[in-house]
């Protein structure tokens, strides 16, 4: 009923499609890197639901004229945005055809279930995880972590508290990390009913690492107050600066405190593919969890995340359920258990494994891991190059491949200071020549280079450097300096 009825005229536009969008991506650098949507074509978007058909031709028209254009830039060679993967040509194509496929990959006995676990076969081997470890493919890190949370959860208080939830008068489940880690930790422990105020969020060094004495210290202070520590959760690439707290130490702690052990990694747990990079992370191996994103350094399309789970069962006993519609067999379509939702909150889930499959197949490990280092490299060049700049101020040290600078405001106070970089910010970002993000750092407003850009080239960095100057220059708030 809703095929085409004309599947020549239907297969010629979807030629001109793909055409359209590997123009689109072979040209990406001669575009702005941004541009808003004009209010006329939001406006417009927001008609009334369609009730008569359009001709699929003029949907794809207005698509092409009103929608590509206004990309969020992460595609572009010179976008540093936040920390957000470009993106292949192949993961465009292995989405289209995980499309095609249009499996439903909750479970069951079909060859999209086969490749998501070969995807994470793969990588519980890049971890060094046991082979009977679980794993499963998320939205993200954000959801991924959620999980983690709550399988150490299940390890704390037994499968039980599926059924009677979380008792508090039992001593507070408390869990730690440091005031570097990204807010969606927090935010799982409130999904998980845990309460933010059971994450304990502990001092960092001058590197922004977790200080593993406080972290003892807490431990026993709350032990003592009759809380029951239950969760540890290292980083492994800081979302502020792209630290790493010291992986190993945490590891040793954990063990000896009998807690869960969580590494978020969701961009920096990627150097395991750079044989250079790799020792870095020393002590993930050793991790309960790790969290990580295939969209983020590892060029996966959006969006793909994953979690790894050294004790699979644990994994399976936080979510596994048997209503009578999902009756497992042992052959047919229903069999080939476990199934992915017993591991998940999602029953229906789409095939993300193929595009992560396709990306590592045809790059291989070593290719990607040599992009990786490429943007380290690009990172501790662009922090010499502000290093060497009398305008400009390094506000961290560049660990892997952020960078955290200010423009100096000489003879200005610092909330001066502090509102002229986030309006450079923006104005960069209007331009259209780069874009970079705002974070606060030891206090003070920075603008942030984050590089997970496979695309982005030593002269991407000056030419982002240099209009930055320029803007800055033509403020005139700094005609003052
Ligand atoms: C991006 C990021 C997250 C969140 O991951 P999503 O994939 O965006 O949900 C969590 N932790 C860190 C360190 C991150 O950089």
């Amino acid at each position: 009923m809703l095929d085409p009825k004309d599947w020549a005229a239907f297969r010629n536009l979807s030629h001109a499609a793909l055409d359209d969008a590997l123009d689109y991506l072979e040209r990406v650098r001669d575009r702005p890197v941004w541009q808003e949507m004009p209010d006329e074509i939001v406006k417009r978007l927001r008609g009334p639901l369609p009730q008569d058909p359009t001709p699929i031709g003029d949907v794809y028209d207005e698509f092409v004229a009103s929608i590509m254009p206004y990309n969020s830039g992460n595609i572009h060679p010179r976008f540093f945005g936040w920390v957000q993967g470009t993106g292949t040509p192949t993961g465009m194509l292995a989405d289209m055809l995980a499309s095609a496929m249009n499996s439903n990959v909750g479970g069951r006995n079909h060859g999209a279930v086969h490749v998501e676990r070969a995807v994470i076969a793969w990588f519980l081997r890049l971890f060094a995880f046991p082979e009977n470890g679980s794993g499963v493919l998320t939205t993200g890190t954000s959801s991924a972590n959620l999980i983690a949370v709550l399988v150490a959860r299940t390890r704390a208080l037994g499968v039980e508290a599926r059924t009677t939830g979380v008792d508090p008068t039992q001593g507070r489940l408390t869990g730690y990390a440091s005031s570097a880690t990204h807010g969606c930790v927090r935010r799982a422990f409130e999904v998980a009913g845990l309460g933010s105020a059971s994450l304990r969020v502990l001092p960092t060094d001058s590197l922004h690492r977790i200080d593993p004495g406080a972290l003892a210290r807490a431990i026993a202070e709350d032990r003592s107050a009759g809380h029951r520590p239950f969760m540890i959760v290292g980083n492994a690439g800081t979302v502020d600066v792209g630290a790493i707290d010291p992986l190993d130490e945490l590891a040793e702690i954990a063990r000896r405190e009998g807690v869960w052990y969580h590494v978020d990694g969701a961009f920096g747990a990627a150097a395991m593919m750079s044989p250079v990079l790799a020792p870095r992370l020393r002590g993930i191996e050793r991790a309960d969890s790790i969290a990580f994103d295939f969209h983020k350094w590892l060029q996966v399309p959006y969006d793909a995340g994953c979690l790894l789970v050294r004790d699979g069962e644990l994994h399976r006993a936080t979510f596994a359920s048997s209503p009578s519609y999902l009756t497992r067999m042992s052959r047919g379509l229903a069999s080939a258990q476990p199934w992915f939702t017993d591991f998940t909150l999602d029953l229906s889930r789409g095939f993300r494994a193929l595009k992560v499959w396709f990306t590592i197949k045809e790059f291989g490990a070593r290719a990607i891991g040599e992009a990786i280092e490429e943007n380290v490299r690009q990172a501790r060049l662009l922090g010499e190059l502000i290093d060497a700049d009398a305008d400009l101020e390094l506000l961290a040290p560049v660990q892997l491949n952020i960078v955290c600078f200010r423009y100096r405001f000489r003879g200005s106070d610092e909330a001066v200071t502090d509102s002229f970089n986030d309006e450079l910010v923006i104005r960069l970002q209007e331009s259209g020549d780069a874009v970079v993000s705002s974070t606060t750092v030891s206090g003070h407003r920075a603008l942030r280079i984050c590089i997970v850009n496979q695309r982005t080239r030593d002269d991407d960095l000056t030419y982002t450097l240099d209009a930055i100057k320029r803007l800055a220059a033509a403020f005139p708030a700094s005609q003052s300096t």
